[in-house]
């Protein structure tokens, strides 16, 4: 998804680049056909006007007034050339061609005799706008001539606004082209990377010593999977440092703190032992005993770290749960606690039935710890979608809202008094998790302080091939197979369950 919001901004980022380039590129063409056709039409004015002063004017004192209107009617015949001619003298009309007068163009700028060089004005007339340029010019005599003479625009103005319209038309066609265009091309430079975060999200999950695909493609690219795998191996060394670290130090203390048990015990049995020598083996014993719950916990875990894969075979959930429950009723009925079992024995799950027990056993065992005398206990196991589900709930002190995310975190302990006076080491829903993980499945914790704690346990169901020939085995035992679950009372019947309250406390 990242990908493809990477792929949008790319081509949003070079779109917008080159929206700018082509308004630029579109503005400045624009701009320059205007002032091209414009610097033409001043210059043919400009000319004109030159041509009437040294032509014409400079020798109407001579030659008459009506002398000039003809030369400049049969020179410039201005209303076929689509032009308006006006010729002052001392501010008094000497000449003006015809079509002046028709255009009613009351807007000729007042002319001044003092003026001294041409200047241009637009104007607009009753037949659309014109450029106007006003030369003055004084006579040897000193006498002040002002010639006017005025060009149409509209030829002009059509050309650019034809050209804006196909640039205001062209531009978003061009984009749009080159947007899609630039998105459907980035899958070519993108692919090395889908397949690189495709690999990537493969790295440790499955097989250690996983590496991403080196892409050669002789760019940041292929230095980014170079770097990648260099990072991963020095993960996996940490990693692997670590839990040789942990899986050493467990089998270290193992041996003394077994020694040491074993040195304490028979000294408890000395009747001549001082009561106050007593209680202090006592107390010793009993931290011994939670040290060695520790290192055991740490053997598990480093175990199942070092593992990988475990090795599977189906087991029945139902029968599973049900026998972890009947051998956990003792420490149940302990604190007189009901224990409600409701188990699907059609639930198959491909695993390790020893795993698979110690995650029944941890989480019962925690029900157990955490749920106040008197409390209730419900356990079910289901198929659901292709998953088997074991929930277990209890009514009792549940688990406050900013520790539900760190309880799958080794030696996390939401009440770190009650956990370590109920024997809790911090590592039973970390072995959980653990296992879940290595069988390709799912733990989850809902829980409400004071009200109670439900743990959910997915599981990939088996194959029905599978069931089946587990069952044929069953039937007819040829190998040996590791699960020594309970027979199943009615395997071919879906709805065969067992609903048991397994102890009462009363
Ligand atoms: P512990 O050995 O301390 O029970 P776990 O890893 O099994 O360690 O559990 C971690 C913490 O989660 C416990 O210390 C406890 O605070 C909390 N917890 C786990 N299960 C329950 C439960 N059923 N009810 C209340 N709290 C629980």
């Amino acid at each position: 998804m990242k990908l493809a919001s990477l792929r949008v901004r790319v081509t949003s980022w070079y779109g917008s680049l080159l929206a700018a380039a082509l308004v630029i590129f579109g503005f400045a063409v624009w701009m320059g056909l205007r002032n091209y056709l414009l610097t033409t039409m001043q210059r043919t004015l400009k000319d004109e006007s030159a041509n009437i002063v040294d032509q014409f004017v400079a020798h109407v004192d001579a030659k008459g007034e009506s002398w000039l209107a003809a030369e400049m009617e049969e020179s410039y015949a201005p209303e076929s050339d689509g032009r308006y001619i006006r010729i002052l003298r001392e501010g008094q009309v000497l000449y003006q061609s015809r079509n002046v007068e028709a255009a009613s163009m009351q807007t000729w700028p007042p002319a001044s005799a003092s003026q001294r060089i041409g200047f241009f004005r637009k104007i607009t007339a009753h037949a659309g706008p014109l450029l106007l340029y006003t030369l003055p010019w004084e006579s040897p005599a000193g006498v002040h001539f002002l010639i006017q003479e005025a060009a149409p625009t509209t030829a002009m103005d059509r050309i650019l606004k034809s050209l804006l319209i196909a640039l205001c038309l062209l531009t978003p066609v061009i984009l749009a082209g080159a947007a899609v265009g630039g998105y459907l091309l980035m899958n070519v430079p993108f692919r090395p990377v889908v397949e690189l975060t495709r690999h990537a999200e493969k790295v440790g999950t499955s097989a250690p010593g996983e590496r991403l695909p080196v892409i050669p493609t002789g760019d940041e690219l292929e230095r980014l999977s170079i770097s990648l795998n260099r990072m991963i191996d020095r993960l996996e060394d940490a990693l692997a440092h670590n839990r040789r670290f942990s899986a050493d130090v467990s089998h270290e203390l193992r041996t003394p703190l077994t020694i040491l048990r074993g040195e304490l015990e028979p000294l408890v049995e000395n009747p001549d032992l001082h009561p106050q020598a007593l209680d202090a083996i006592g107390s010793a014993l009993e931290e011994i005993e939670r040290m060695s719950d520790i290192v055991e916990n740490l053997l598990i875990i480093s175990k199942l770290d070092a593992q990988g894969p475990l090795p599977r075979s189906p087991i029945n959930l139902g029968a599973l749960a049900l026998s972890t429950v009947e051998q956990m009723q003792l420490l149940a009925e302990d604190k007189h606690l009901k224990v409600y079992a409701d188990a699907s024995r059609e639930t198959w799950v491909s695993g390790d039935r020893v795993r698979l027990q110690q995650v029944i056993v941890n989480l019962l065992d925690n029900a157990i710890k955490y749920t106040p005398a008197a409390g209730e206990i419900r356990l079910s196991v289901s198929g659901q979608c292709d998953y088997g589900v074991v929930e277990i709930s209890d009514n009792g002190i549940g688990i406050p809202a900013d520790s539900i995310p760190f309880v799958f975190d080794r030696f996390y302990r939401a009440d770190k008094a009650r956990s370590r006076e109920s024997g809790g080491t911090g590592l039973g829903l970390s072995i959980v998790k653990a296992i879940c993980t290595a069988h390709d499945g799912n733990v989850s914790i809902q829980s409400r302080e004071g009200a109670g704690t439900t743990v959910r346990v997915e599981l990939p169901l088996c194959s029905a091939e599978e069931i089946e020939r587990r069952l044929e085995h069953e039937a007819h035992p040829i190998d040996h197979w590791d699960d020594a679950a309970p027979a199943t009372p009615d395997a071919s019947d879906p709805e065969s369950r067992a609903l048991l309250p397994v102890n009462h406390a009363e």
